[in-house]
Formats: structure tokens, C-alpha cells, sequence
């Protein structure tokens, strides 16, 4: 039986590791497709047009908005991020798990739309971890890093709106837990409801053609 694809949230704070944790899931598993999410913000060295984001301007973006081209949007100090409609649906029907990378109001709002969506929440093991990947990381200015360090804050107030929690401390171990806990949901009842009906009618009949 062909399962149907799901949709899988991640969210964590900047710097959390989600994006090499997510080029590793899709290296490792065949099952999945990344959204990728158009933004306004600039572009970050060796970031390429279509591969990290669709980089936009405020005006395109908010075009988009109006054409209900994306299925969620939020403001993130200070710039748009969204993730366009077309490719997820596309990547569904296809049956992929498809997954959004995007930060707490988003995931919430997506949640909201489509009820079924796992939302999945990475962290660094400590704090200190966390900011020592984001100054190691050497992309953002030291204004910056404060900024997405208070929004940190914010974020952490949300955890609990989060399916599972995943920390990551190392790559190959927390890549192998996300596609766990993915497998794990896709076995719900709840989410395959035509297979279970289809097992009852073929056993109600093979009871029948019995009598
Ligand atoms: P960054 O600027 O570090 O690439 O991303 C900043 C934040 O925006 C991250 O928490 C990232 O997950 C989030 N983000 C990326 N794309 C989207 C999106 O399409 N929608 C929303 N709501 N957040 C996004």
C-alpha cells in the first residue's frame, strides 16, 4: 500500500543546526522533499537563488500574499519568510513527506490550516552551544546574533505547542531520530483510515463468500 505523504514542521532557534540536520535527512532518506521558502531578507554568502530561498523583494513577496501563493507567511526580524504553495502540494499528492523549515508563527498557523502537520522542534544541547555555533558560524553581524538570541527567548516560550522535541548534539544521531519519530506518526490509525476501512470491507467479504 502507497501511504500518503505527511507534513512535517521544523522549527528551532537560529543556529540550532536545522539546516545541515535537514541536507543530511534528505542525503540519508529518499521519502522526503524540502519546501523551500521565499524571503526578503539579503542573501548570505554561498546562499543560491532557489536552493536556500527564492530571495524577493518586499513588493514581489507581497504580491505573492495577495495571491494566495503561499500557505503561511511571517514577519522574522524584520523580513518576510513564507512558503510557497505550489511545490508543497505538488510534492503531497506525490506522496513525499514533505518539510517546511520555518520559525514558530508559521508552524502554528500551518497547524491551524492543516491539523494533521508533525511539528517538530530542534535544539542545541545548551545555550551556550547555541551561540557559539552562531558566532562560529561567522554569517551575521554581532547585532545580529543578539537579535536572534532574544528571539530565542521568545521561541522557547513555544516549545510546548511542538509535537517532539529533538536536540541536537550529534548530526548523524538526531538525523536518524527525526526519521524515526516520522515513521513512528505515519503508522497512526488516524492516518490511515482508507486502509483500515479497506482491510474491514475485505474481511467482511471473505466472511461472507465463507457462509
Ligand atoms: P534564516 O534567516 O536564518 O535563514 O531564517 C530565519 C528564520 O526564518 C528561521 O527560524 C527559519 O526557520 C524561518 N523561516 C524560513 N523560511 C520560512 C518560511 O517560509 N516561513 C516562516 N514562517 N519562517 C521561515
Amino acid at each position: 500500500m502507497k501511504r500518503k505523504g505527511i507534513l512535517i514542521v521544523v522549527s528551532g532557534f537560529s543556529g540550532a543546526g536545522k539546516g545541515t540536520l535537514m541536507k543530511e535527512l534528505l542525503k540519508t532518506y529518499d521519502n522526503y522533499a524540502l519546501s523551500v521558502s521565499m524571503t526578503t531578507r539579503t542573501p548570505r554568502t554561498g546562499e543560491v537563488d532557489g536552493r536556500e530561498y527564492f530571495f524577493s523583494s518586499r513588493e514581489n513577496f507581497e504580491k505573492k500574499i495577495a495571491e494566495d501563493g503561499l500557505i503561511e507567511y511571517a514577519e522574522y526580524c524584520g523580513n518576510y519568510y513564507g512558503t510557497p504553495r505550489q511545490y508543497v502540494e505538488q510534492q503531497l499528492a506525490a506522496g513525499k513527506d514533505v518539510i517546511l523549515e520555518i520559525e514558530i508563527q508559521g508552524a502554528l498557523k500551518v497547524k491551524e490550516k492543516f491539523p494533521d502537520t508533525l511539528l517538530l522542534f530542534v535544539t542545541p544541547p545548551s545555550a551556550e552551544e547555541l551561540k557559539r555555533r552562531l558566532v562560529g558560524r561567522g554569517t551575521e553581524t554581532m547585532e545580529v546574533i543578539e537579535k536572534r538570541m532574544s528571539r530565542a527567548i521568545e521561541e522557547s516560550e513555544g516549545i510546548e505547542s511542538y509535537d517532539y522535541l529533538v536536540i541536537n548534539d550529534d548530526l548523524q544521531v538526531c538525523t536518524q531520530e527525526i526519521h524515526h519519530i516520522v515513521q513512528s506518526v505515519k503508522y497512526e490509525p488516524s492516518r490511515n483510515v482508507e486502509f483500515i476501512n479497506q482491510v474491514r470491507t475485505e474481511l467482511k467479504e471473505m466472511s461472507k463468500g465463507e457462509k
